[in-house]
């Protein structure tokens, strides 16, 4: 209590003793300078400040105390009352303000209750503050048309949108990537309208343009009378795991040396096509079987490192000579299976013969001599009455061996 009036100061002091069941520890002093001293030394609570003092007088004083007080809420004890003198002072930094000889020994106390408790509720709105600020996901509150309110550095660093940028806008205006449909929005606003947290994952846009994938849930916040008034968004960009699933899915779809689909996926698309055509009967489809001739003494004679190179080659003239719809793989060492949708045999083997001619046609330098290589290659048709994907096997696997019994060097259709 910083007070000069002796009896002034024993009116406070008599209502703080005779306060009930709670207990104030007081220290009164008399002069800002005798004040400011005291709250260098020690820590307080609540500063009971008459702006009226010796050295000093009215908002110079609360100014002053103002600058030492280190925390402590000032409440400002003040002869006169007028309103634009108390806007001031809480302007200033006073957490409330009686006027002596007015306030009653109960409302005193009052003050000083609810002063404490919202120092209290900072300090810990402040905490939960700082949480947010340094959550590693990203964090926005809009209000309830989503014009955004505040959002954390996560989300600046997410979307590379600094704070003045994003306030007041809405998210869908700085990061929608177009991505996502219409009915896509649509299902997340009614979600959180009925006061349901909506979550997924959604494919944004940042500052720079760059599209990152985001898991996002987003969650009402409902006021007293259960309106909703906010939404919180939570953000957590997903793009380094989104990019190591399709890293990985690649991987168990794709032969390593050729980049061509692996036998897996071969067979299991040629299944698929033969339940296709056995129940649907739609377009012919071709199969075709391909094995490099004498490819173990192109390793023989180069070494494996050039028949790798050898099958790499092919790989390349195969997918420059099929279709976009035609699906390649290596099934594995030096073999190698096209599927044909829409082929009927004679399509196939026109197709079979242009790859044919280019790889006869083709010289790899090396350092020993040119290489040349040549394919057989075997074409079966998919037939309605296939029970499975062997039968067309099969069928394509004795073309292949008529190819190579005939004397390597070309393409044979299947012949029952
Ligand atoms: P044919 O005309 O009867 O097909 O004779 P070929 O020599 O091509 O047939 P064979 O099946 O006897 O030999 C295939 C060779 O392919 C044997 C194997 O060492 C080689 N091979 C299998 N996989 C790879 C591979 O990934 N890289 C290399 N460089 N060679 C491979
Ligand atoms: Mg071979
Ligand atoms: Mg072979």
């Amino acid at each position: 209590m910083v007070e000069d009036e002796q009896g002034d100061a024993q009116l406070v002091l008599l209502a703080l003793r005779n306060a009930g069941n709670v207990f104030f520890e007081v220290t009164h002093v008399d002069t800002l300078a005798k004040a400011q001293q005291q709250l260098s030394l020690q820590s307080f609570n609540v500063v009971l400040l008459d702006l009226s003092l010796p050295d000093s007088f009215g908002l110079d004083t609360l100014r002053a105390i103002k600058q030492t007080a280190h925390g402590a809420a000032i409440i400002v004890l003040t002869g006169q009352y007028d309103t634009e003198f108390a806007l001031n002072a809480l302007e200033i930094g006073a957490a409330d303000y009686l006027v002596k000889g007015e306030f009653s020994p109960d409302s005193l106390i009052r003050a000083i209750r609810y002063t404490l408790q919202r120092i209290e509720m900072d300090a810990h709105n402040r905490l939960l503050v700082a949480a947010l600020e340094a959550a590693a996901n990203g964090i926005v509150i809009t209000d309830c048309e989503g014009h955004l309110e505040w959002v954390n550095p996560a989300f600046c660093k997410l979307t590379g949108y600094d704070l003045q940028e994003v306030m007041g806008k809405q998210p869908g205006g700085l990061v929608k990537s177009g991505l996502q449909d219409q009915a896509f929005y649509q299902t997340m606003w009614e979600t959180i309208r009925r006061g349901e947290t909506w979550r997924g994952e959604i494919v944004n846009k940042r500052k720079n343009g760059e599209f990152y994938d985001e898991a996002l849930s987003i969650a009402p916040v409902r006021d007293e009378t259960g309106a909703i008034r906010h939404y919180i968004g939570i953000k957590d960009d997903i793009s380094e795991r989104k990019r190591m699933e399709q890293e990985l899915q690649k991987l168990a779809r794709t032969d390593s040396l050729t980049g061509l689909f692996n036998r897996r996926v071969f067979l299991e698309r040629l299944e698929l096509e033969v339940a296709r055509l056995v129940r649907l009967e739609t377009l012919p489809i071709a199969l075709l079987m391909l094995d490099l001739d004498y490819f173990k003494r192109i390793n023989d004679s180069y070494g494996h490192a050039m028949g790798d190179v050898v099958l790499s080659h092919f790989a390349e003239l195969i997918t420059a000579t099929v279709r976009t719809i035609d699906v390649a793989a290596r099934l594995g060492g030096e073999e190698f299976g096209i599927l044909l949708p829409g082929a009927d045999q004679a399509d196939a083997l026109a197709m079979a013969e242009r790859l044919r001619e280019k790889v006869a046609a083709a010289i790899l330098p090396h350092e020993k001599g040119e290489i040349r290589y040549t394919v057989s290659i075997g074409i079966a048709a998919l037939s309605v009455t296939d029970a499975n994907c062997e039968q067309a096997l099969h069928r394509a696997d004795a073309a292949l061996y008529t190819a190579k019994a005939n004397g390597r060097n070309q393409c044979c259709l299947f012949e029952r």
